[in-house]
């Protein structure tokens, strides 16, 4: 399609759409003009919060258009939701990801050629060319949505190395244009995307940071669980307060209890079942408090959360930004609240060379890994190991923070994933004999669909525990995720199979094979440079926490390339502003004072203040600090205030 606009009737056409599988009348802000410019055929970049509503920007056009759509999306639990949430309006949709099996893959991928499917939806690690290249030319490609795009750049805050390979499937379909969707990129990375994607034009759709229902404050303080329960007291109503450490968030909703505030806590480390009961309570306003580690919120779209507090600093503006924009969604009043010791600042001067260990520690920690999993030399590429990383620090002796910075070093030069959230996927065997299973079939009907599928989707399933996916079985049985775990079940309760649905175990992913570790390389110019990268972040960090004048809100919007926000008012540094406002004659007064009591002979600063004892001391600092930058009067190292 060329570059014109559109002709009336896909007007038309994208409105009845929203208005046929999502029962939404009107777009939300640059959802229409995002649409369009893809429907026209351009590459193109939409920068929008989180719960903006990236999603339909490639649904609608690819619906509206013949063939399917591509989503590159990291997250498999978000992916999976995608995908169910898709099929329930009727649309068909699958999913591949790391851990499904390659012949469930080239399964997938056969069906997904011969059927109306519409969305096909690809973790990046999985794009693996070979395959793809086999089965793209059948798939008629409409669009190739990218999600959280800013992962393809090194010099982002969230570089994933499996992302560059989203270049090469561009080049195999270079007439499909690219939709890149994320929350926050610097207008540096902005850049990045759309080379690394070789977009044609740079089409970018930016939603303004502006935020204004949402009062953003900073505040340095020792006891922080009491500043929490004074937020929390102040502010009414559904609340996430972020904590760095897992144990942390337990012993703050803990303490959070006592005082009868209905707190409960959520990280990576609990079950399954567990985070979705507590994410539940919460959404449903059960539970009031919500005491989490940065795991929480992908995903949640909760609009009536009236303040996010921090306990601890994070990682960087990229990451603020979006959990304290969890706040306010509804548009009421909220706020955003980030609390801090010297020591946090302190930790985040110290981050950049903890995250960025030296490479002699990178290639002890590869000799290490690759003894522990017991890789054999020259081999192990293609292969993913359970990894026990608590034992394995145990028994190498090793500090968990440079082991886990050095396989991030590793990951990025793509000699390995880990992953530490991996998903592990669910695994069947048959254990009963032919004849015993052909009897259970007769008199068990309902359960002949299921037993088939597996049997015909999964070789060697009689011999070995074999990975299976449910999604696929869904498909093939056609019945919902629910009722295919019941089956399966079943199947186990009765003695046919054994099922061990999919757990959490962190998983270790060789690209390449073990090599000498004498003979390990790092490119060190760019590990240099993204060490720099994140040295800055941590910078602009400080700066906007150590700030006291400037507006927050415009100090992030100009952060991520939006400079036309004006002040918000509502921040803590709008407000002290306010506050101190002088009138003219006020400020006369103060000034004509001062100048009288330092004109004979300098006089200590405390005795100054002594003598404008019935001006606020904010405003008699503000008119000093004014005469200073005037130089009219001069502060020396010992305190002394005198004439210039
Ligand atoms: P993002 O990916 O930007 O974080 P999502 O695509 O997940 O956001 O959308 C967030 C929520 O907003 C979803 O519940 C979605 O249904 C809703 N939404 C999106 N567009 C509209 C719209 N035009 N009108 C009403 N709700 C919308
Ligand atoms: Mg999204």
């Amino acid at each position: 399609m060329s570059d014109h606009s559109l002709p009336d009737d896909s007007r038309l056409m994208i409105h009845e759409i929203l208005k046929q599988y999502w029962g939404f009348d009107s777009f939300r802000p640059l959802q229409k003009e995002i649409i369009e410019s893809v429907l026209n055929g351009n590459d193109t970049l939409a920068l929008m919060p989180t719960g903006g509503g990236k999603s339909l920007c490639y649904q609608v056009p690819a619906l509206a258009k013949e063939g399917m759509c591509l989503v590159i999306s990291p997250l498999i639990a978000l992916m999976k939701d995608q995908v169910e949430n898709i099929r329930k309006k009727g649309i068909t949709a699958f999913a591949i990801f790391s851990g499904m099996s390659r012949k469930e893959i080239v399964n997938t991928l056969k069906v997904a050629s011969n059927s109306n499917c519409k969305f096909l939806y690809v973790s990046p690690e999985r794009l693996e060319t070979a395959l793809f290249k086999e089965y793209l030319p059948g798939m008629d490609i409409n669009l190739i949505a990218v999600d959280e795009a800013h992962c393809i750049s090194q010099w982002g805050y969230d570089f994933r190395p499996p992302y560059l390979r989203i270049a090469a499937l561009k080049e195999e379909l270079p007439d499909v244009p690219i939709l890149a969707l994320t929350a926050s990129a610097t207008p540096e990375v902005q850049t990045d995307i759309c080379e690394k994607l070789y977009f044609k034009t740079q089409h970018i759709f930016r939603q303004s940071f502006e935020r204004p229902n949402l009062s953003f404050s900073v505040f340095k303080i020792d006891s922080k669980i009491n500043k929490i329960i004074e937020v929390l007291t102040k502010v009414p109503g559904s609340s996430i307060v972020y904590c760095k450490s897992r144990k942390r968030t337990k012993e703050i909703s803990e303490l959070l209890q006592l005082q009868n505030i209905a707190a409960d806590y959520y990280h990576a480390g609990l079950v399954q079942d567990d985070r979705n009961r507590k994410q539940e309570a919460w959404i449903e306003n059960k539970t009031r408090v919500i005491v989490c580690t940065n795991a929480f919120g992908m995903g949640i779209d909760k609009p009536d959360v009236r303040s996010v507090i921090h306990t601890d600093v994070p990682d960087c503006l990229e990451n603020y930004y979006q959990e304290a924009g969890r706040a306010g969604r509804d548009g009421k009043k909220s706020y955003a609240v980030l609390l801090y010791d010297e020591k946090d600042l302190h930790d985040l001067e110290n981050l950049t060379a903890q995250r960025f260990p030296p490479l002699s520690e990178i290639k002890n920690v590869y000799q290490a890994v690759s003894n522990y999993l017991q890789i054999p030399s020259g081999g192990g590429q293609g292969e993913s190991f359970d990894f026990d990383i608590a034992d394995f620090l145990k028994k190498f002796k090793l500090n968990s923070h440079i082991v886990l910075f050095s396989l991030k070093a590793l990951e990025q030069e793509g000699w390995l994933a880990f992953n530490e959230q991996a998903f592990i996927p669910s695994t069947v065997q048959f254990i009963t004999g032919k004849a015993p299973l052909y009897e259970f079939e007769k008199s068990h009907p309902e359960l002949e669909a299921a037993i088939k599928s597996l049997l015909r989707a999964y070789e060697g399933i009689f011999d070995h525990e074999v990975p299976i996916s449910e999604l696929v079985l869904t498909s093939l049985i056609k019945k919902n995720p629910e009722e295919v775990k019941k089956q399966l079940q079943e199947l186990h309760r009765s003695g046919i199979i054994f099922y061990q649905p999919q757990k959490d175990i962190p998983q270790l992913f060789l690209l390449r094979n073990r090599i000498k570790t004498e003979d390990l390389t790092i490119n060190m110019s760019d590990y240099n440079h993204r060490k720099e990268k994140f040295r800055l972040r941590c910078k602009e960090l400080i700066h906007f926490i150590r700030e006291k004048t400037e507006c927050r809100s415009r100090m992030i919007a100009s952060y991520f390339g939006d400079t036309s926000l004006s002040r918000c008012g509502i921040c803590d540094n709008c407000l002290r502003q306010k506050a101190f406002v002088l009138s003219k004659e006020e400020f006369e007064n103060i000034n004509t004072r001062i100048i009288n009591s330092v004109k004979d002979k300098p006089i200590p600063a405390q005795d100054l203040l002594l003598r404008l004892f019935d001006v606020k001391k904010e405003k008699a600092w503000k008119v000093i600090e004014f005469l200073q930058a005037e130089n009219k009067i001069e502060m020396d190292k010992d305190g002394l205030v005198r004439i210039k």
